[in-house]
This record gives structure tokens, sequence and C-alpha cells, in this order.
């Protein structure tokens, strides 16, 4: 691993975001690797940690509908087939699993459990207003018919294997604890590679005494790099001897997508020791990337979606486009000097970019922005005003955000 000099404070030039760097972490996952190839910054500004701001590790995420339906979606499948692995259940649809289900207060009650649990996860997020989280409250709730339909539709599809002995409540969330993968099912099974600084968290790894099938549930589209997940997952369970004492081969890996499973090719031994080769190059380049003084920022199309873009100077600088040259309705970031009120619900803003005058509308008339001082607008919504369509002029929302600039 890199040499370590210490915590390194980096100013993000937004006020009350001053950004202690993390250096390295002791293990690697599949997702914390891609973050890094796709940009050192984001990895690095989205796990320091920002004391000015809050006390939680990261930097505080802007919740995104999709995501968190996604993990309900997962929180539900774990619950359910937790238990109904613990109840001796074999299939979904017999009178046991019914049973089970009823006991569990059914799939409505599990997926408001489940949904309960995320919105709880966006307590104290700095973020996060209190109507962008009703909104969103409402948004989740009013969705979860449709999350019901979809735990039912990959709980009909699973054969599940009963466990050779009682698992406890809940798999250890650290690797130091892990244990022998016994017969049956196992939600949420961690694995570790020591000799590759690698772990994984498999959605469902089920074991019997000829081999294990590992399915990795799949909220989205269909993707051909969720294959290579899949591959990693084979490496980790080879090399896991704690979890695979007696060297159990992988026989099938299985991406379940909402309408259909799909078999991935299980990879040779000639494939995965190519793997490993390719895993200790990729690892070794992630910690230098990671304990750079600033690692590198990598602008491109991928940053309209960056959770951290708000204090990320690089973006600001070369990553934006001119109010101008926005089409109507397009959500985009602007930076500027805000220049004075207009009226109760607008202010101007003097766009850094191109030195021109943007109308900026504000959702509410009380909504902050502080006059005179330069800002980054994250979010707003370019609008053309049909009686003035050569006028700039852009719209706050609910989720819009006003950075300050130190
Ligand atoms: S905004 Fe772009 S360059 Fe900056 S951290 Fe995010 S992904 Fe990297």
């Amino acid at each position: 691993m890199a040499q370590l000099t210490g915590p390194r404070v980096h100013d993000t030039g937004v006020v009350s975001r001053q950004a202690v760097l993390p250096d390295p972490p002791d293990l690697w996952s599949y997702s914390s690797l891609k973050d890094v190839e796709t940009c050192p910054r984001r990895y690095a500004l989205s796990r320091a940690a920002y004391p000015q701001l809050w006390e939680q590790p990261g930097y505080p995420r802007l919740p995104i509908t999709a995501a968190i339906r996604g993990d309900v979606v997962h929180g539900a499948l774990e619950l359910i087939v937790k238990a109904l692995v613990n109840a001796g259940c074999t299939s979904t649809r017999s009178a046991e699993a019914v049973a089970v289900l009823r006991e569990l207060g059914g799939y409505t009650k599990v997926a408001e459990t489940s949904l309960a649990r995320q919105l709880a996860r966006l307590d104290g997020n700095p973020r996060l207003g209190t109507a962008r989280r009703e909104q969103l409250a409402r948004q989740l709730t009013d969705g979860l018919p449709q999350v019901r339909v979809q735990i039912q539709t990959y709980l009909n599809r699973m054969e599940l294997r009963p466990s050779a002995g009682r698992q406890s409540g809940s798999p250890p969330s650290r690797p130091a604890v892990r244990y022998p993968a016994r017969v049956g099912d196992h939600p949420e099974k961690v694995l570790v590679a020591d000799s590759l600084r690698l772990m994984g968290r498999i959605d469902l790894l089920s074991v019997d005494a000829t081999g294990v099938q590992i399915t990795d549930f799949k909220t989205g589209a269909e993707d051909p790099t969720h294959h290579d997940q899949l591959q990693i997952y084979v490496l980790l369970w080879r090399e896991d001897s704690l979890s695979n004492p007696k060297g159990l081969a992988v026989l099938k890996l299985v991406a379940a997508y909402p309408s259909r499973d799909i078999a991935a090719a299980v990879p040779s031994a000639e494939e995965l020791t190519a793997l490993c080769t390719q895993l200790t190059t990729k690892i070794d380049a992630a910690d230098a990337a990671v304990a750079a003084e600033v690692p590198a920022a990598i602008v491109g199309d991928h940053c309209s979606m960056c959770n951290v873009r708000g204090v990320c100077d690089a973006y600001w600088t070369t990553g934006l486009k001119a109010t101008a040259d926005v089409a109507e309705g397009t959500w985009y970031d602007l930076a500027g000097t805000v220049l004075r009120n207009h009226g109760v619900r607008s202010i101007v803003l003097l766009e850094s970019l191109t030195n021109a005058e943007v109308l900026v509308r504000t959702p509410t008339p009380s909504y902050a922005v502080p006059v005179e001082r330069n800002v980054r607008v994250l979010g707003a919504r370019r609008v053309v005003d049909p009686d003035d369509p050569d006028s700039l002029v852009a719209a706050l929302t609910s989720v819009s955000e006003v950075l300050e600039l130190a």
C-alpha cells in the first residue's frame, strides 16, 4: 500500500466544506475500484470527513428516488429470504413459506419496514430540507405497490436451500467475523480475498454439497458489465478460505433482473488467474491515486450526476456550460456573483463563465441566497421567458442547492 503521511486537509473553497481526505482502504471492492477508476477525486471527496458540516463520514448524499427504491427491494428480499431459510422452507410458494410471510406481516409490511430503514438513513442529512424529505417519502410510499410486485417476482423465481443449521439473525457486517458458509442460502454474504485486499457482499450465496450458486439482484436495466462483478465474486469465493474451507466450486452465476434471470459464464481457473493479476494492478493504481496529496479529477459526462460536484473545483473551472447554451427545460449548474435581489422571488447573478446577467427565480420568497457573494448553483432548470426569449433565466426548485464560496 502507498506510504501514508497523516490526515490531508483539502480546501474545497466552499464555506463549511473543508474535507479531510481518506487514506486508501484496508479492503477494496468491485464498486470502490470502479469509483476510483472513473474519478479518484470523486472517490476521495465522497469518503472524506467534513467536520464543519456534519459528524457522519463522507459527503452527504442527495437521495435519488430510483436508487432508494432499489435499496428497499434489496432490504426486503434480505429480510424475507433469511426468515424463509431459517424456517427450513425450500419453496417460496409452500404452505410453510406462506406462514413465514404472514408472520412477517406480508409483503407490503416488509416493504414498508425496509422503506422506513432507508428513510431513517437520511436523518441529519444537511443537504436535505424538510420539504424535499417529505416529497421523497411521499414518492417512495406511493411506489410501494410496484416494489411489492418486484419483491414477489424475484421470490417466485427463487429456489431455496434450507440451512443445515439455523443462521444468526443478521450476517456479519465486518469481514473480520466471517464464518464458513454451510449448506443452505446465505443472503448478503461477505467474502474476502485477504491476499488481494478485496472484498464483496454477495446478494445470495446458495450452497449445497456439490458447489454453490451466486445470485446478484439487479433492480436496474440489464448491463453486460454486471457480469464482471459476478466474475469477481467467483474469485472471492475461491480465495476466501474462511467462508469456503472445503474449496467448493461455483456451479452457477446468476444476474437476477426484475423480469428474468440471466446466467453468466463461470470463469475457468486460467481466467481467474488472469483476473487476479488484473486486480492486483488495479488495486496498486487505486492505492496510489487515493493517497495523492489531491487525488486527480477526471472531468467528463459523469460529472453531471456526481454527488460531490459542488465541492470539486475542477468541475467548476472546466465542466460548466454557459446558460445561453443550455436548452430550455434542461437541468444544469451555474456559478457566479449574486448582484442583487429582483423582486421577492428572484435574484440577478453575474455568471462567471460569461460575465452575463442571469435572472435566477427562487422557489419561495424566503429562499436564502447571499447577495454580493460568489456562489455555485446546483440543479437549476433553464427557463425561456416567452415575452423576452433573449433574456437568460434559470429556476431553482426544492432539489436545487446554492453553495457559498469562502
Ligand atoms: S465533478 Fe467530475 S471531476 Fe469532480 S469529483 Fe465529480 S466526477 Fe470527478
